[in-house]
This record gives structure tokens, C-alpha cells and sequence, in this order.
């Protein structure tokens, strides 16, 4: 079964939020305001949210309509208990073909080792500058430490190839793109550069510190040879080869991606759903269209029920997002600058 939406896009994967709560604070993601989620403060509220048992029943039916990816996100999925527990359900659906995580690293090096026993397949890592003072700035707190041990752990896990996410902000960090490029082909991660994306904590720094994915790029042929490479049919990257001619690594190679989510408008390869944390299965980061599951979910609906729901948010799917970088051309629809959603609530 292939799951098709109105624009003949087909629908294979979904990013999973497991908790809208996190032990960060990103000057571009989550506002001061909410509650933080650390293991150690005490539990999540279990009763608003969606069970790990709840989780693995919508993938299982979601697997019988041809989801065949799933990635885990936040929040910060670490800071839930037992996340292992939920890992080891995904995984034994026989339709399940990818499980991954992104995290911000925090809290892996002590959980790598059990993620990747209880069957997790990768890690995306959030790293945004590699100098720990101003990484502690940006995250408002983050022990930039800690990421590093985690990154490591999850490498001797064997959870490969390990990628980093990195959001380029003029006058922030955009002056390390260079630096992670090079960190990447010393170790083999691969660095991933995500274009700001507005939301509605992240306003005045979306104005400010915005930099498109073709200036990125620009920057980076400055001082590297990219070969675009086709790793993935659908989503948002846009993968390359790098090579350095010179510094410390000559003719050293690597891989880099260049995530265009607002100049580039990757709608038309867009071939993902967003369930968050509260049971509502999102077609579309940027817009406020959902359809709520957590109902049917918690009163163990039966699986057409379920399946219905599902569908009916693929049919809500719109063909694109209407994010503003200020570049439209004339032709193009209405556009908004601000942004619907908060990005721990939906799922990044
Ligand atoms: N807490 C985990 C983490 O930080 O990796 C997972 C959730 S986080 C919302 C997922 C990804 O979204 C991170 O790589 C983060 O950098 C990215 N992200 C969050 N807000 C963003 C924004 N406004 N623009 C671009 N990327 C953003
Ligand atoms: Fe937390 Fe991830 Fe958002 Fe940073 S990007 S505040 S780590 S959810």
C-alpha cells in the first residue's frame, strides 16, 4: 500500500514528537516561558500526552498504509523515561524499514549504548557552534561537553553515519560554517546545514540573523569543491561531496547537506506526516491544519478508525507552505512572515 496525498506526493515517513518538553532553551525554538522537562524535575504529565503504547498502535496501522520511516523528535526525546522501551516497540513492526532520533545530545552519552541496542538506526545531533561558550548561549544553558561525549557514544554505539544539524545565524555563528565543514571531514559526521526557519519565539533573530541556503552554499565553494550527490529522492536536503584543497586535510572528502526549508521550498518532495507529542497528526510544519488522534488512540479505536484518520490528514495535506524569506516572485500566493507554531510543540 502506497499512501498518496492530492498532489500525487507519496507518504512514507513520519517524525514522531515523544515529549513538547526540553533541557534547553535555543534562542530560535522554544520560549523562556515554557516548562522545562529534565528527567530530573519531575514527570511528565503522561495524562496529556500519548502513551508509548498509544505511539507504537498508530505506527503499526500507519504501517499498514505504507509509512515505512520513522524518526523521533522533540522536545528532546531523551528527556522522556525509558525511551528504549519505546525503540524496541517501533521496531518490531515489520513495516518499519528506518528509526531515528534527533536529539540535542545532552543526555546520550550515558543512553547511546541502550538506544542503539533496543534497535534505534541513526542519530541526528543539534549542534550550532563548536565554541562551548557561545554554544551555552545559544541552547541558554547546554554543556557543550556533554554533546561531544554523546556524539562519541553514539559513534562506538555503531549509530552511523552520525549527523549534525547546524543552523547558520548571521552574526551568531555563521562564521563556523567552515569549522564544522572541516570537523566533518576529520571524523565522517555528516554536517547538515539548516536554513532559520521563522516561528513565533524567533521573530527579531529570523529578521536579523536569516541566511538562504545559496549564500550558505556560496560561503562554502568559497573555500570547498562541492559535487552534488543523490542520496535521497524526497525531503527537504540537498546533499553534496566536499573536498578541501587545502588547510590541515588536504584532498580530505565529505558530506554535507543544505536543508532549504524556506527559501528553496521542497514542498513538492515533501513525503512526511508530524504526530506530536498530544496526539495530532500534523500534514504540514507550517500550517495550523490537524487531525486529532489522541482520542481514538486512547479509547483503542480499531485500526480502520485509526486508518481513516490518518488519510484524512493526508488528504488535508496542503501542496505547500507559504513561509516568507522576502525573495518571492510576483506570481507567487500570499505569504506569511510569522509562523504558526511553536518548534518543540509540532516536532522539528
Ligand atoms: N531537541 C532535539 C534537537 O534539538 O535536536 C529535537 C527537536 S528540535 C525541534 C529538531 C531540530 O529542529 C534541531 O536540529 C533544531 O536545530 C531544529 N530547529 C528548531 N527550531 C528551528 C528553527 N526555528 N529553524 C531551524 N531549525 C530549527
Ligand atoms: Fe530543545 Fe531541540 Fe528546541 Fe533546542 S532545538 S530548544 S534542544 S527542542
Amino acid at each position: 500500500m502506497i499512501l498518496k496525498d492530492n498532489f500525487g506526493r507519496s507518504i512514507d515517513y513520519i517524525r514522531i514528537s515523544v515529549t513538547d518538553r526540553c533541557n534547553l532553551r535555543c534562542v530560535y525554538c522554544m520560549p523562556d516561558t515554557i516548562k522545562s522537562g529534565c528527567q530530573q524535575d519531575g514527570k511528565i504529565d503522561i495524562g496529556s500526552i500519548l502513551t508509548y503504547e498509544e505511539i507504537v498502535r498508530f505506527v503499526e496501522v500507519a504501517s499498514t498504509l505504507g509509512i515505512k520511516k520513522v524518526r523521533l523528535t522533540g522536545g528532546e526525546p531523551l528527556v522522556r523515561n525509558a525511551l528504549n522501551e519505546l525503540i524496541r516497540g517501533i521496531k518490531a513492526i515489520s513495516g518499519i524499514e528506518e528509526l531515528t532520533l534527533t536529539t540535542n545530545g545532552q543526555l546520550l552519552a550515558t543512553m547511546a549504548a541502550q538506544l542503539a541496542e533496543a534497535g534505534l538506526d541513526r542519530v541526528n545531533i543539534s549542534l550550532d557552534s563548536l565554541m562551548p561558550h557561545r554554544y551555552s548561549e545559544i541552547t541558554k544553558g547546554g554543556d557543550f561537553n556533554k554533546v561531544m561525549a554523546g556524539i562519541r557514544a553514539a559513534e562506538a554505539a555503531g549509530l552511523l553515519p552520525i549527523k549534525l544539524n547546524m543552523v547558520p545565524m548571521a552574526g551568531i555563528n555563521d562564521d563556523e560554517i567552515e569549522a564544522f565543514i572541516r570537523l566533518g571531514i576529520k571524523t565522517g559526521y555528516q554536517i547538515r546545514f539548516i536554513e532559520l526557519m521563522p516561528t513565533v519565539v524567533n521573530e527579531h533573530l529570523f529578521s536579523s540573523g536569516f541566511i538562504g541556503s545559496d549564500e550558505i552554499k556560496r560561503r562554502i565553494e568559497s573555500k570547498f569543491e562541492l559535487v552534488p550527490l543523490k542520496l535521497r529522492k524526497y525531503g527537504p536536503a540537498r546533499y553534496f561531496s566536499v573536498t578541501s584543497h587545502d588547510g590541515p586535510e588536504p584532498w580530505a572528502k565529505g558530506i554535507i547537506g543544505i536543508i532549504s526549508a524556506v527559501t528553496c521550498r521542497f514542498c513538492p518532495q515533501c513525503n512526511r506526516l508530524r504526530l506530536t507529542a498530544d496526539g495530532s497528526l500534523r500534514p504540514c510544519l507550517y500550517s495550523n491544519i490537524e487531525v486529532g488522534l489522541f482520542d481514538a488512540l486512547r479509547n483503542k479505536a480499531s485500526k480502520e478508525e485509526i486508518q481513516n484518520l490518518i488519510i484524512k490528514a493526508v488528504d488535508l495535506k496542503p501542496e505547500r507552505h507559504n513561509i516568507s524569506d522576502g525573495n518571492e516572485k510576483k506570481d507567487d500566493p500570499p505569504t506569511t512572515s510569522g509562523a504558526p507554531f511553536i518548534m518543540s510543540g509540532v516536532g522539528g
